[in-house]
């Protein structure tokens, strides 16, 4: 099986795993409770939490645990305009957001919230002008993504926060594709609420987090215990918040090197498709984007058998972003950055990862090509 859909999830790194098992078979007791062992889950707790606030160089205090991205998107952007909506009704987002981003505006324009969506260019990024032209007195949140998860572009953080700040708006951004990849300044880009997921940095599914300012108006979402500080009740996810602050141990050691190592390979297999293939358009050529993102618009046939055929080869890829796979409907995404409907529905994300070898990319553009040369001749 050749692995290319690392944006969408990531393979639980082994350690990471194996320091889970230890905290579900032995230290399993609620970190609630009063006695040793508990507290021991606790203390473990803590320190998870301090290890990620570190990596994050935040306060420890300003880290929520959820249950993943699409939580922590959801609660981010309710909570804020919920508890800040004395200020106004206005919010400002990107067309090329994460449904959990997505849908929860959808939602709350329902609530009587007003939501501008900045445009984009070909690559998928907002101006820091467009935004300067719609913000507002009564706009109340931005909420734009770090990275985009299709076709893996930077949006310009840094200039969002310094337009947010000095009109005193809060800011989120969904750092789901960027956590423990590439590097994030949560103090420079002035965010006070950022969304990541742990299964997209090689720990467990089902475990993200919120960083919330701790000098913002919020409110919890959810009702119950105390746990985490009663914003977010409910027993901890203990095992995957201690994999989770694993994952980041690891990322934080080789960040680097995997980007190094990821977008040179990435280079290698753009550069592969374009001389094998006429015809084929990439996507994701934005000078800030990820290591190990790319997107392709491949000539005359649709994404969705040409996965097919992937698949029966053993290589893993997607259409779109996987919660558009399935029901092949052309990405709202590829459609802001001006692809047309047709265009859309013959794009495929490849997204590289740490096991991926130069053998992959080889044996994948070999079959690509084998693919599109039968093509070519059956004409
Ligand atoms: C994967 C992803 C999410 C959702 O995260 P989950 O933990 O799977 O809920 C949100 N935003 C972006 C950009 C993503 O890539």
């Amino acid at each position: 099986m050749i692995y290319l859909d690392h944006a969408a999830t990531t393979r639980t790194d082994p350690a990471v795993a194996e320091e889970m098992t230890k905290w579900q078979t032995e230290l399993y007791m609620n970190p609630s409770a009063f006695y040793q062992p508990a507290v021991r889950v606790r203390m473990k707790i803590d320190e998870a939490r301090r290890k990620i606030a570190g990596f994050l160089n935040v306060n420890p205090a300003g880290i929520y645990f959820t249950s993943g991205g699409t939580e922590s998107d959801n609660w981010a952007i309710r909570s804020a305009v919920e508890a800040n909506s004395a200020k106004g009704r206005h919010i400002i987002t990107s067309s090329v957001e994460h449904p959990a981003v997505r849908n929860t505006m959808r939602y709350l324009e329902t609530k009587g919230f007003e939501v501008t969506k900045l445009p984009v260019d070909k690559y998928g990024s907002i101006s820091a002008e467009d935004l300067k032209k719609v913000i507002r007195d009564d706009t109340v949140l931005v909420s734009i993504m770090h990275a985009n998860n299709e076709l893996g572009t930077i949006e310009p953080l840094e200039e969002i926060g310094e337009i947010t700040a000095e009109r005193g708006v809060l800011f989120h951004t969904d750092a789901v594709q960027t956590f423990g990849h590439i590097p994030i300044n949560v103090e420079k880009c002035r965010i006070d609420l950022l969304s990541a997921s742990a299964h997209k940095l090689y720990g467990p599914k089902g475990i993200g987090l919120l960083y919330i300012n701790p000098g913002i108006k919020f409110g919890s979402m959810l009702f119950g215990g105390r746990q985490e500080k009663g914003l977010r009740p409910g027993t901890e996810n203990v095992s995957s918040i201690i994999g989770f602050a694993k994952a980041v141990e690891i990322a934080s050691n080789r960040m680097e090197e995997d980007a190094k190592r990821e977008s040179a390979l990435r280079d290698k297999f753009e550069e592969a498709l374009i001389n094998n293939i006429p015809k084929i358009k990439i996507n994701s050529g934005a000078s800030a984007r990820l290591p190990g993102i790319i997107n392709l618009t491949f000539p005359g046939i649709e994404a969705e058998p040409l996965l097919i055929l992937l698949d029966s080869n053993g290589i893993c890829a997607s259409a779109g972003s996987a919660c558009s796979a399935g029901a092949i409907e052309a990405s709202h995404v590829l459609l802001s950055a001006g692809l047309t409907n047709e265009e859309a529905k013959r794009t495929i994300r490849f997204s590289l990862g740490r096991e991926n070898t130069d053998e992959n990319i080889e044996k994948t553009v070999k079959l690509l090509k084998e693919i599109f040369i039968e093509k070519e001749e059956h004409r």
